[in-house]
């Protein structure tokens, strides 16, 4: 069958066609119900299957003669260590690691967050968690104290896995007082902490708190994997919403394990065996599905990299790891190849290595500039395959087909069609759907296939709100664009106040709320403007208060300093403007679609409340100097 017929069926008859793909997969109870509509347009996946992520992940491949296969090629530029974990010697370390937490009093359905660096060990973690029920959530390490005792009070976790320390190029970051402070912070107080300690920064343990992992695992029994049902959280992911609040993405078991499978065959065209390299980190989507359970769900070996696309020692850390594990495909965000163009940009590095195993190369998170996919293009002569998902669906949306028949060409400025199951529609603001070629509201229509998220942690009347209140019958990605004659579809930027900075999803109104904290701020906006490097970086607009007394360099300063503080680093804010005034709606609200505009350095309309050009005229001095960029 090829790409029309299969994706048809997957949507006319989509119970039966993902019943077959469930086959793929191993259960304890294999689902005889395929797809079940509820009351308002709510549905479900594999009501009645029963299974083991860990199992299928694990066990099974052991099961299958893989024992001696490579799960995991650990390469740490930043450690200096280099090893190889076999899908037996995986076996062994979750299944004792799960049999630790069982006897410390995990239960099935209590959560555990997972503050961990790039090491194998968070792996175990997590499959560590799927093997009992427990359902993980993986903080990436470089969220600041404050965010991650958010997290900690939402998910009101029973245990927090850490790391002594985690490494940003040469600089080691400690993790433990970080942890420590995320537990003052919250109201919520986990029963214990585990701590990998990493030989380049011991921490210093609390008798009653704190376990190392090594004494933690020392006495423990290796346990079984449990049964759970398919619709059991198998994980919470925190993302980005346009509030100041994460949402906390819940994934299933059974319907995220069938689209993996899925989407490491189809998409990726990656086999059992294939070496496969997600270029990622375990704390985002991509490292949940594409570095861990995906690639061994499939039977692959996966590349575990600790480094950075540059300076891990030179730009051309990529280019050693495909040679240095015969990678067959490899994914990442454009912003990494910026980033070594920017260091080699004659692309000298790769002569030194073979690169001869890559077959194509994937790239998702944002937008992909035609300049970057150019000399990606011309240097590696390998397909650059763009495609487009986000935390809530898990699997891409739109892709080219790798593992299928004749997959649809790579199309500049394209993410490529829709994959199995997503039937997507462009809606205007009043709800129509729109002509071809036009602009609008990417959206998609339901149900949506397995896999995809159906709800946020704690709070399942926000799912409602965020995604499927806004077009009646539609999800609501949060993204722009528009679909081609012939199916393409084209993103053309988030729609909302979610930002992208270095592929990472960040909310403005988060940093808008550390921002508005500060004492002499009487009130401020803050917006994305273009990055040659990063895609996107915030930058704040502030309203000081009539009586501020503060240099412009003071207040900078300090606010760079608290949103580091209290977000992250990875928030690169770096850059306040002081304002006489905000644009506003007749009911005080900022008018972020025209600030947006403004700052992409679009033609706009000037709204009727704005009764002083001035006050956008003076934002866009300010904000002129991002446009070449
Ligand atoms: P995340 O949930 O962090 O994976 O971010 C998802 C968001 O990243 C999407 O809603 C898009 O705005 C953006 N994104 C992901 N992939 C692409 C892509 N290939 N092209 C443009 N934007 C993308």
């Amino acid at each position: 069958m090829d790409y029309p017929e299969q994706y048809q069926n997957s949507l006319h008859n989509s119970g039966s066609y993902w019943l077959e793909q469930a086959k793929n997969i191993s259960w304890y109870k294999q689902p005889s119900i395929g797809l079940r509509h509820g009351a308002d347009n709510s549905y479900s996946w594999f009501d009645d299957g029963q299974l083991n992520t860990c199992y299928l992940a694990v066990d099974s491949q052991v099961e299958q003669g893989r024992g001696e296969q490579i799960a995991f090629y650990y390469d740490s530029p930043a450690a200096g260590v280099k090893q190889k974990i076999s899908y037996a010697a995986l076996l062994q370390q979750v299944s004792v690691f799960a049999g630790a937490m069982l006897e410390m009093g995990v239960a099935k359905g209590d959560r555990v967050i997972i503050y961990m660096p790039m090491i194998p060990q968070a792996a175990v973690a997590m499959l560590a968690c799927a093997r009992i029920g427990a359902v993980h959530s993986v903080v990436f390490g470089g969220f600041a104290a404050n965010e991650l005792a958010v997290r900690i009070d939402d998910a009101e976790a029973k245990l927090i896995i850490t790391a002594s320390c985690g490494i940003e190029f040469e600089k080691i970051i400690a993790y433990k007082p970080l942890v420590d402070k995320a537990i003052a912070l919250a109201k919520h107080k986990p029963k214990k902490t585990v701590v990998l300690q990493r030989e380049m920064l011991l921490a210093t343990l609390d008798v009653a708190m704190d376990v190392s992992w090594d004494q933690f695992v020392e006495k423990a029994q290796p346990t079984a994997c449990v049964s759970v049902a398919s619709n059991d959280p198998l994980y919470i992911l925190y993302t980005s919403g346009t509030t100041g609040k994460p949402k906390g993405i819940v994934r299933d078991n059974g319907g995220h394990a069938v689209a993996l499978k899925l989407a490491f065959n189809g998409i990726y065209g990656m086999d059992e065996n294939d070496v496969w390299w997600a270029a990622s980190d375990i704390g985002w989507v991509v490292g949940h599905s594409f570095i861990v359970y995906g690639p061994l769900i499939c039977g692959a070996s996966s590349v575990f990299y600790e480094g950075k696309p540059i300076r891990s020692p030179d730009a051309g850390a990529f280019w050693r790891v495909i040679s240095e594990y015969k990678v067959n495909s490899m994914m990442c965000a454009p912003t990494a190849f910026r980033a070594i163009r920017k260091e080699d940009s004659s692309g000298s590095l790769v002569s030194k290595y073979d690169l001869k195993s890559l077959r194509w190369v994937f790239v998702a998170g944002e937008k992909l500039d035609s300049s970057t996919y150019h000399w990606l293009q011309d240097l590696l002569q390998v397909p650059i395959l763009d495609h487009w998902w986000q935390t809530e669906t898990g699997w891409p949306m739109t892709s080219p087909m790798m593992g299928w028949d004749s997959p649809s060409a790579a199309r500049l400025g394209s993410t490529n069609k829709c994959t199995p199951g997503y039937d997507i529609r462009v809606v205007a603001e009043d709800g129509s759907e729109v002509d071809v070629n036009q602009v609008g509201n990417i959206c998609l229509k339901l149900p949506l296939p397995p896999g995809v998220s159906t709800s946020i942690w704690n709070q399942p009347e926000r799912y409602q709100q965020a995604y499927l209140s806004t077009f009646a019958g539609y999800y609501h990605t949060g993204d722009g664009g528009y679909i081609d004659e012939d199916g393409y579809i084209y993103i053309t930027g988030r729609t909302d106040d979610v930002i992208n900075v270095s592929g990472h999803r960040l909310s403005t109104g988060e940093m808008e709320e550390v921002v508005s904290s500060h004492e002499e701020v009487a009130e401020c906006a803050v917006i994305a403007v273009n990055c040659t490097l990063k895609g996107q970086i915030p930058v704040g607009l502030v309203v000081l208060k009539t009586d501020a007394d503060i240099t412009d360099e003071q207040l900078q300063a300090d606010l760079v300093a608290k949103v580091r503080e209290q977000i992250g680093a990875l928030a690169c804010f770096k850059d306040v403007f002081v304002v006489q005034r905000l644009p506003k709606t007749r009911s005080g609200k900022i008018l972020r679609a025209v600030l947006r505009k403004i700052a992409a350095h679009q033609p706009y309309q000037v709204p009727a409340t704005i009764d002083d050009p001035a006050i956008l005229a003076e934002i866009e001095g300010h904000l002129a100097k991002y446009y070449s960029r």
